[in-house]
């Protein structure tokens, strides 16, 4: 699979050719701020190689999606949410997946309601 889709916006934020408010840095992956927070913390966190949705990313293999995950749970316990916080894989349309450059919700600092919406 390509390391980079030249037409994925993910791509271009890893790129640094979108700007964004990038809150952690790894070597797999990064960890940004969403533009449309949809609580307190809403911290994205991607890999830096393109792949499409968190089923690739388990395919691809490596422990790409134990990367992802272990990001996210540093991302929230630098927010301050370590104790209580979603993780999120939207994954198809049907779903609510809109980019499709594999992304971990990591949302927190206000009560969760289940089931979702
Ligand atoms: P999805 O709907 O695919 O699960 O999540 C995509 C997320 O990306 C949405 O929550 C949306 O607000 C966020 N997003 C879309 N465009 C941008 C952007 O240009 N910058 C940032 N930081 N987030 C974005």
């Amino acid at each position: 699979m390509a390391q980079r889709d030249p037409d994925c916006l993910f791509c271009k934020i890893v790129a640094g050719e979108v700007p964004a408010e990038i809150v952690r840095e790894g070597e797999r992956t990064i960890a940004f701020r969403d533009i449309n927070p949809q609580a307190p913390t809403h911290v994205l966190v991607i890999p830096r190689q393109h792949v499409p949705d968190v089923g690739s990313a388990a395919r691809v293999g490596g422990g790409l999606v134990d990367a992802i995950a272990a990001e996210a749970a540093e991302v929230a316990a630098a927010e301050g949410i370590g104790d209580a916080f979603r993780l999120v894989f939207n994954t198809g349309s049907g779903a609510g997946q809109t980019v499709f450059h594999v992304h971990a919700h990591v949302l927190g600092g206000r009560g969760m309601e289940w089931p979702p919406g």
